[in-house]
């Protein structure tokens, strides 16, 4: 039976992400694999087509900064080394996909809110990691 080496978790640093940070740690110190922990920074722009006259390039230094800050405390706190904080700039799921490839990852674990209906139509960054990687994806149901 194959087994993981490398487990890639992403979170999205709401109060939500250490329910998924501590079955990740679990899971990945019970299979001994590295664990890379990564958070994706949207462009500020995205969320109004792309199209705002306006610069926005110190808006995004201060998220990213911020992510940044709030990436390193989760990963000092659950033991991921610096080389393995990763924070990144783009879509989530398409930032996941890149980096499983890149580094190689053979487990990526996610939240998962479980959506039903109409917002399930809408879509998930778990339901959108899951359809593009060629890897297995844990999704932790966040409660
Ligand atoms: P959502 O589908 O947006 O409710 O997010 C569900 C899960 O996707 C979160 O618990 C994270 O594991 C992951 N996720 C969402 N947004 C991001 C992000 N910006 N960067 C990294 N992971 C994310």
């Amino acid at each position: 039976m194959s087994t993981y080496n490398k487990m890639l978790v992403a979170i999205d640093l709401t109060e939500e992400a250490p329910q998924v940070l501590n079955k990740a740690k679990a899971i990945c110190d019970a299979y001994g694999a590295e664990l890379f922990l990564v958070h994706v920074v949207e462009p500020v722009g995205y969320a109004y087509g792309g199209d705002i006259p306006m610069d926005l390039t110190e808006l995004q230094d201060q998220l990213d900064k911020a992510a940044r800050e709030q990436l390193a405390k989760y990963g000092d706190q659950y033991g991921v080394p610096k080389s393995h904080q990763i924070v990144t700039v783009g879509r989530p799921e398409s930032e996941i996909h890149r980096l499983v490839k890149d580094q190689g990852v053979d487990l990526v674990i996610v939240g998962s809110h479980g959506r039903k209906g109409f917002q399930l139509l809408l879509g998930s960054t778990a339901n959108g990691v899951l359809h593009g990687t060629q890897c297995d994806v844990l999704a932790i149901r966040i409660h």
